[in-house]
């Protein structure tokens, strides 16, 4: 069952979301040769208490931190560690956060620059898909209307969708239904209305869309080693334009 949020509901998500969404926008500054990835899991997660916020993913099955740092072929829930970041990286950061009840969830990749013109590339696109998806996110259009928008915009510019990880309803919870999948057949799926919450991230490869969980039981990897990207915003379905919650 779709819980349909309430203006006043969707209020409250946006304090979450805004939390989540600054907390990434200091990581990305702190973002340099030499820092580990625990140091920005403390920093996370300082940026998140400090604002009274909890830090949704600790503790999450079990997931050990309050960041997801996935670096370069990492795709998506990398445990940050003693890993040093170097020039050349690819660095996507996910954050979640709870407050006063609600859930906002968002991710971003960032380059250790100088980073490869390939590298930017797929970073750019990655991102760029993110919006295309948001942009289908209206009452009357159908789920999959999201899903397509995405997947056109990741293979028309070479680049291989993952299937195995999707995106998800959330509010109270930070995995409510429906899935959102980064590909799919347009004008098709459930119809979108008023109220609805998504969060709505797209994992992008610069090779084979395949992608495997690595033995720490967390981190996805993309099957052939190549670089991989990640972009999620929490977004409200309105009778208008879609409200992006998770920017500032
Ligand atoms: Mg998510």
């Amino acid at each position: 069952m779709i819980e349909l949020k309430s203006a006043s509901e969707i209020q409250q998500m946006s304090r979450a979301s805004l939390i989540a969404a600054q907390c990434l926008t200091f990581l990305k500054n702190q973002i340099r040769p030499g820092v580990s990835t625990e140091t920005l899991d403390r920093q996370a997660e300082q940026f998140v208490l400090d604002r009274d916020g909890e830090c949704a993913f600790k503790g999450y099955r079990g997931f050990p931190a309050a960041l997801c740092v996935s670096v370069n072929d990492e795709v998506v829930h990398g445990i940050p560690g003693e890993r040093i970041l170097c020039t050349g990286d690819i660095v996507s950061l996910d954050i979640g956060v709870k407050i006063d009840g609600f859930y906002g969830d968002c991710a971003i990749t960032v380059g250790v620059d100088p980073i490869s013109k390939e590298d930017l590339f797929l970073i750019q696109t990655t991102e760029a898909a993110l919006y295309a998806g948001i942009e289908q996110a209206r009452a009357g259009n159908r789920l999959f209307d999201i899903s397509y928008s995405i997947q056109q915009h990741a293979e028309q510019h070479g680049f291989s969708i993952v299937r195995q990880f999707v995106g998800h309803g959330i509010g109270r919870s930070l995995h409510e239904e429906p899935q959102v999948p980064n590909f799919g057949i347009p004008h098709k799926g459930l119809r979108l209305t008023e109220g609805m919450t998504l969060a709505i991230e797209p994992m992008v490869n610069t090779g084979v869309c395949e992608v495997f969980v690595d033995e720490d039981g967390w981190t996805a990897r993309t099957a052939d080693g190549r670089k991989s990207a990640h972009f999620e915003h929490t977004i409200a379905i309105t009778s208008g334009d879609p409200l992006i919650l998770t920017s500032f």
